[in-house]
């Protein structure tokens, strides 16, 4: 059995990509993530910092977690944008992590 599969999809956090096949790390609710077009999800921390990584223009807000929020956003900043798309190229800096973006820089 894939150690990586949430065995329930149906009862990860609002946060998470529906293809993203992770499972959630800490409370569901414990960031909130704001997309930047007035839509919010609160997620745990592990699908708030993909989330955020993932979004042109979104934003974290804390949630039910004190310092929750500080260490997804931290983390946000090392992962590739929908990086759970294991093929997908990463050549373009749309396609890179900002920590690497801004190595590039
Ligand atoms: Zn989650």
């Amino acid at each position: 059995m894939d150690q990586d599969r949430d065995p329930q999809p149906a009862g990860r956090c609002t946060a998470v990509h529906i293809e993203d096949p992770t499972p959630c790390r800490g409370p569901r609710d414990a960031v909130t993530i704001l997309d930047g077009t007035g839509n919010a999800a609160a997620g745990c921390e592990h699908h708030g910092a993909r989330m955020l990584a993932s979004i042109d223009g979104a934003r974290i807000e804390p949630g039910s977690v004190v310092g929750a929020a500080t260490w997804a956003f931290a983390a946000s900043q090392t992962i590739r944008p929908f990086c759970w798309y294991a093929s997908a190229p990463r050549i373009e800096a749309s396609q890179l992590s900002h920590a690497k973006n801004a190595r590039r820089a």
